[in-house]
């Protein structure tokens, strides 16, 4: 039997990417070049299959950068003369404030605890940023920030930029771009390809900053500076070549994802997000490691154990079931766990029946 991976990233490829990617080398897709007609056709279906599934308005471009890692420092590099603004509870997110800070800005942080996400507040965010930088799901902890805080936060500074990591996440949280600047994700995650590739949504109004910042003499980038990007984009390409097989992946794995429906893979990923929760709240000796409702994410959903954790993935190990350890410091106290549109109802309920195998197995 093959294993089923619910790590958090890399994850379980979407159960329709042997097919394509195997079609993908019997029509040679990894040769094309990527100045050719051939490719413009792929880039073209990616984005418009993204921009359907995601809802996203025709004021946004699309782009593709090696990683979501990479995308950090551009947002930086091309959203940032001074002062960026961190809402910071877990190693994502504080990951994404160093970058900052290792650019040379002043990067300035909100931290709330760890399983926690900010209480937002007037006063949070200093009047000379430029930028506010969200991570939706803290993939190291499980904590989502919910939708209605970043669209306070617009309302209360609708001139500064609003940046939001959603690489855990999308494509399941209903965001409405119109109440942000640019989206983020890298394609290991939700869409369940092999990682190398990022995406970046941006809005106009990301742009003329970064061209701003260009007429000033500072320094945002070469070849992934946003003008260097959209320069490309308008004819469909990239500036540099890029990973042509995930992105010709991505256009069709996104299409499954529109026949499918987005309605539909938002109801499932809630009820599996629930079985999981309700499996953890009755367990013995796991519980959720997120303790307020609002704040619990759907779709890296993480666990805390009395025990270690070691025995608990093991055991499900030996089942086939893969499931990520803790993240840094929680490593021998968490399991996370994946819940990604790849992972069936099935497969969902075959994980509980194990974890409540557990109960009995080994409990302390
Ligand atoms: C995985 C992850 C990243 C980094 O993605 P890479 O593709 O490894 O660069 C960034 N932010 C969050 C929230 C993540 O989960």
């Amino acid at each position: 039997m093959k294993n089923i991976f619910f790590t958090p990233g890399p994850s379980e490829l979407y159960y329709t990417a042997q097919e394509h990617i195997k079609q993908a080398l019997k029509d040679q897709i990894p040769s094309i070049s990527h100045r050719s007609k051939q490719f413009e056709a792929i880039f073209a279906e990616t984005v418009q299959n993204l921009k359907t599934l995601l809802q996203i308005p025709d004021q946004f471009h699309i782009l593709f950068t090696g990683s979501a890692t990479e995308i950090w420092e551009r947002m930086i590099q091309n959203g940032v003369e001074k002062h960026c603004f961190h809402y910071v509870n877990g190693a994502f997110s504080e990951r994404f404030y160093q970058i900052g800070l290792e650019l040379g800005k002043k990067a300035t942080a909100y931290h709330a605890q760890e399983g926690s996400c900010a209480a937002i507040e007037a006063g949070q965010i200093p009047e000379d940023a430029e930028l506010i930088a969200f991570t939706h799901n803290e993939t190291s902890t499980g904590a989502a920030q919910p939708l209605e805080d970043i669209y306070a936060v617009r309302k209360a500074h609708p001139d500064k930029l609003i940046a939001v990591d959603a690489v855990s996440s999308l494509p399941y949280p209903d965001l409405d771009f119109q109440q942000v600047d640019s989206v983020f994700f890298s394609v290991q995650k939700g869409f369940g390809l092999p990682a190398g590739l990022g995406v970046w949504i941006v809005n106009e109004k990301f742009v003329e900053k970064s061209k701003k910042l260009q007429e000033k003499g500072i320094g945002i980038g070469s070849y992934h500076s946003l003008p260097s990007f959209l320069s490309k984009a308008m004819k469909n390409q990239t500036p540099e070549t890029p990973n042509v097989l995930t992105l010709y992946l991505l256009a069709k794995v996104s299409g499954d994802m529109l026949q499918k429906g987005i309605a539909h893979i938002r109801k499932e990923t809630e009820y599996k997000a629930a079985l999981l929760y309700h499996t953890l709240e009755n367990h013995t000796f796991l519980q959720p490691f997120v303790k307020e409702k609002k704040f619990q994410s759907k779709t890296v959903i993480v666990a805390e154990t009395r025990q270690d954790s070691y025995s608990v993935i093991s055991y499900l190990k030996n089942n086939q079931l893969i499931v990520g350890s803790g993240y840094g410091n929680y490593k021998p106290k968490h399991i996370r766990i994946a819940n990604f549109p790849t992972h069936s109802k099935e497969q969902i309920e075959m994980l509980v029946d194990r974890i409540n195998d557990l109960k009995n197995y080994t409990s302390a």
